[in-house]
C-alpha cells in the first residue's frame, strides 16, 4: 500500500478583503482538495478571527506557529490552504518561515503546499516569499516616512498608553496630573529624592495612568520626558515643538534632566585579560590564568593551589604580552596574503597567478614575522620593515593586475588596525585572536629581568 501524504489544513479569515469566504467554506473546500490529492488530513488549523484589528495584523497567529511546529517535527508533509494568499499577504504571516520549516524537514518543495486549485510549485512559492519580503519592507519604509513627517510637524504620537498629564489625544491637560507633575518638579529641584515622592504618593493613593503603584522609574520617565516641555521627539531625539500645551518650561525641563541624569557608573570590573584561554604553560602544559597583584600589576600565570591544578612555574607580565599579541595579529591582518586568504573564505574572489617576485616578497614577510616571534628583532624594527614590505607587495600586486581582495570591515594598514584593536574592547580582541591563533606557549624566563621577553613565546597559528 502506497503511503499517503499527511496534510494540515490552514484557514484564516482575510481582514483586508471584502467578501472573503467564511471559515467553514474554506475548511470544507480544503478537505475536498486534500481528498482529490489523496492526502490524509491530520490537522485542521483554523485561526480565530483577529479582534485587535490593524495594530496586531500579521503578528500573533498562534495556529500558524502551530503549523510551523508540525512541519518542523515532521508530523505533516504538506499544507493545504484555501488560497495561497491565505498563507501570506493581507497582513498574514510570510512565506519565508514556512519555506524554511519545510526545507529543514527535508520535504519535496513541489509537494509542500496545495490550494483548492492543486499543488503550488516551488517556483511560485519562491516568488511569493520574495514578494512578501519586498512588501513588508516597503510597508515598514512607508511607515517610517510617515512617522518622521508627523514628528517634524509636531503632531503628537498617539497610541499605546495615555501620557500622564494629558488627555489621550494630547489636546488637553489633565489638571490633577499637571499639578502632580509641578509638585514633583518642585520637590526634585529642591533636592528631595524620587523615592520619597513616590512613597508619599503611593501612601496617599495618587493614581498612575496604569493603576499600578508609582515607581522611581515611572516618575523619572515622566519628569524627564521632553513631551511635558512641549517638545516632539522622534527615535529618541527632539525634532521640534509639539502641537500641544507644555506643562513645564524649557529651563525647568533642562534642570530636571540634569538633576535626574543617571550617575556615571564606575567602570565595570569585568574581564580584563583578553588572552585567558589562549595561553599554555611551557612547563606543565596547563592553562595560564590571570593574576592581579595588590598594586594592580597584571600577569598571566600557571597557578597551583586548590582548584587551579597548575605547576606554579610560569608567570609573564600581561601588558607586554598583550601588546605583542596585538601587534602580531594586526600584522597578520595587514598582510595582503592573510587578507586574501580570509577573503577567499567568502565566495567571488578572483584567484590570480603569483609572480616569483611576489612569492619572494611573501616569503620575506613570513620570515619577518618569524624573526619577531622568535624575539630576534624588536617591535619598532618589525613594524618599519613590515611597512616597507607591505608597500612592495602592494606595488607588485597592482603590477600584476591582481589587487588585494578587500575585507571591507577591517582596515588595511597596521596602524589603523592597532587603533581599532585598542578601541574595540576585549570581546572583539578575543574574537580576532581566536580566528588566527590556536595557542601561545609561554616558556620560563632565562633571566630575572622584568622586561618582556618575546623569546619565551611559541605561537601556534591555525593551520
Ligand atoms: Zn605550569
Amino acid at each position: 500500500m502506497a503511503l499517503r501524504g499527511r496534510a494540515a489544513i490552514y484557514a484564516r479569515q482575510s481582514i483586508t478583503r471584502e467578501g472573503s469566504a467564511s471559515l467553514d467554506v474554506q475548511v470544507e473546500a480544503c478537505r475536498e482538495a486534500a481528498a482529490r490529492l489523496k492526502l490524509d488530513v491530520v490537522a485542521e488549523l483554523v485561526e480565530a478571527p483577529s479582534t485587535s484589528g490593524y495594530s496586531n495584523r500579521g503578528r500573533n497567529r498562534p495556529k500558524f506557529r502551530e503549523l510551523l511546529d508540525l512541519i518542523r517535527r515532521g508530523e505533516v508533509d504538506c499544507v493545504v490552504a484555501y488560497k495561497t494568499d491565505r498563507l501570506s499577504r493581507g497582513g498574514g504571516p510570510g512565506w519565508a518561515p514556512r519555506v524554511d520549516a519545510f526545507e529543514a524537514a527535508g520535504r519535496d518543495p513541489d509537494r509542500a503546499v496545495a490550494t483548492t486549485d492543486g499543488w503550488v510549485s516551488e517556483f511560485e512559492i519562491g516568488i511569493r516569499s520574495a514578494m512578501d519580503r519586498e512588501e513588508s519592507k516597503k510597508t515598514s519604509d512607508r511607515m517610517l516616512a510617515v512617522r518622521a513627517r508627523e514628528a517634524k510637524e509636531g503632531k503628537p504620537r498617539i497610541g499605546g498608553r495615555r501620557p500622564y498629564g494629558y488627555s489621550r489625544d494630547m489636546s488637553e491637560h489633565v489638571r490633577e496630573e499637571v499639578e502632580r507633575i509641578e509638585e514633583a518638579a518642585d520637590r526634585v529641584l529642591a533636592g528631595e529624592s524620587m523615592w520619597s515622592i513616590c512613597t508619599d504618593w503611593n501612601k496617599a493613593g495618587v493614581p498612575t495612568v496604569t493603576g499600578k503603584a508609582w515607581t522611581v522609574q515611572t516618575l523619572t520617565s515622566i519628569l524627564t520626558s521632553p513631551r511635558i516641555a512641549g517638545f516632539r521627539t522622534h527615535r529618541g531625539k527632539v525634532v521640534g515643538e509639539g502641537q500641544w500645551k507644555r506643562i513645564i518650561d524649557e529651563d525647568r525641563h533642562d534642570a530636571l534632566v540634569a538633576a535626574l541624569a543617571p550617575r556615571e557608573s564606575k567602570p565595570r570590573k569585568g574581564r580584563t585579560y583578553p588572552l585567558v584561554g589562549f595561553l599554555v604553560c611551557g612547563k606543565c602544559g596547563g592553562p595560564l590564568r590571570s593574576l592581579t597583584r595588590e598594586n594592580g600589576g597584571r600577569s598571566y600565570a600557571c597557578r597551583k593551589g586548590p582548584g587551579m591544578g597548575g605547576c606554579g612555574g610560569i608567570r609573564i607580565q600581561a601588558n607586554g604580552l598583550e601588546a605583542y599579541v596585538r601587534d602580531l595579529i594586526c600584522g597578520m591582518l595587514a598582510d595582503p596574503v592573510t587578507r586574501a586568504a580570509m577573503a577567499e573564505l567568502a565566495p567571488a574572489s578572483t584567484p590570480g597567478t603569483t609572480s616569483d617576485a611576489l612569492t619572494d616578497l611573501h616569503l620575506r614577510r613570513e620570515r619577518l614575522i618569524d624573526l619577531y616571534t622568535d624575539g630576534d628583532i624588536d617591535r619598532a624594527t618589525f613594524r618599519s620593515r613590515q611597512a616597507r614590505l607591505d608597500e612592495q607587495i602592494r606595488v607588485a600586486e597592482v603590477d600584476q593586475g591582481n589587487g588585494p581582495v578587500a575585507l571591507p570591515a577591517i582596515p588595511a594598514s597596521f596602524d589603523e588596525l592597532v587603533a581599532m584593536w585598542e578601541a574595540s574592547g576585549i570581546d572583539f580582541q578575543r574574537r580576532l585572536v581566536e580566528i588566527l591563533i590556536e595557542s601561545v606557549r609561554v616558556d620560563s624566563a632565562e633571566s630575572r629581568r622584568r622586561a618582556f621577553d618575546p623569546s619565551r613565546l611559541v605561537v601556534h597559528f591555525h593551520a
